[in-house]
């Protein structure tokens, strides 16, 4: 039996922000070099996955709930394997929370992939999930995210065309923001875009 194509929580944010970066990643032997800006970034994630053990729960406004760090999960109907970086279970009900080193607000693309986190553990685990948290280590911001109805309709729509154009080896549009093609590693790679 041919196994189907499981897409990452993670590729939906980079398809986000430009759908050419995961299909180069899936579709060719081109990889993308990791900036300094990008290894500072996942030590400054490991560290706060580090300093999480020690707090309480009042940011995520829980007074109970047990942690579960790096939480590895596959649903193949869904489509999406993937590990969270951290579970909050209370009950029932389980919250995703995902770190990012950053100074700006949660975008599209990390809503997309903290909600694919939250249908991979109804999927798997069979908790509800009415919201998640975003937290920046940069501004020690903590967001919450609600995955209603039209996110996990968009969240689902975009594992499909993820999947879609993998399983077709077929080369999206590029990014209609050009000027992210100004700093991308990829640039030489992608000859029409500017
Ligand atoms: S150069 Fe532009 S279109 Fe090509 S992968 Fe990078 S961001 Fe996307």
């Amino acid at each position: 039996m041919v196994e189907p194509l499981l897409i990452t929580p993670t590729e939906l944010r980079q398809h986000h922000y430009c759908p050419r970066v995961v299909f180069f990643e899936r579709c060719t032997p081109v990889r993308r070099r990791e900036t300094i800006l990008m290894t500072h970034g996942r030590e400054k994630h490991q560290t706060e996955l580090v300093r999480e053990r020690r707090r309480t729960l009042s940011r995520y406004e829980l007074t109970e709930g047990e942690r579960r760090y790096e939480v590895r999960l596959t649903n193949h109907a869904l489509g999406v394997t993937g590990e969270l970086d951290l579970l909050i279970v209370d009950g029932a009900r389980a919250f995703p929370v995902e770190f990012k080193h950053t100074s700006r607000l949660p975008d599209p693309g990390h809503k997309l992939q903290l909600c694919a986190y939250a249908l991979l553990v109804e999927a798997e685990l069979g908790l509800l999930c009415p919201h998640g948290y975003w937290h920046s280590s940069r501004t020690r911001q903590t967001h919450m995210v609600l995955f209603d109805t039209r996110l996990r309709n968009r969240t689902r729509a975009a594992i499909q065309v993820v999947r879609g154009f993998i399983l077709a080896e077929q080369c999206p549009s590029p990014t209609a923001q050009t000027v992210k093609c100004l700093e991308c590693e990829l640039r030489n790679f992608c000859g029409d875009t500017l």
